[in-house]
């Protein structure tokens, strides 16, 4: 799931995004096809002051939830995925994380 994300998953915060209503809306209320409801509505970010840093703790936070990983590995493989997003718009060569 490291590859290649685009469409299907939130350019924001990488969740998953199943149905349609999941999505972010543009300032007029429609449907952003980049970032699900809960990163972005009405055309601004939900927490536009939170960083790349602050959204990989509030995923880790998210997935841990679930119970089905262990921390360590949500943090290194949302790690990689994050900073690739539009949203945070790193570059692949760049490595943040020693
Ligand atoms: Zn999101």
């Amino acid at each position: 799931m490291i590859a290649g994300i685009k469409g299907g998953v939130c350019q924001s915060c990488a969740m998953p995004i199943y149905t349609a209503d999941m999505y972010g809306t543009d300032l007029h209320g429609k449907k952003t096809e980049d970032y699900c409801i809960q990163c972005y509505r009405k055309g601004v970010f939900t927490d536009p002051d939170m960083d790349m840093f602050d959204m990989i703790d509030k995923s880790v936070a998210w997935i841990m939830n679930a119970g089905v990983y262990p921390e360590a590995h949500i943090r290194e493989t949302l790690s990689e995925i994050i900073p690739r997003l539009k949203r945070w718009n790193i570059p692949v060569t760049t490595h943040y994380f020693n």
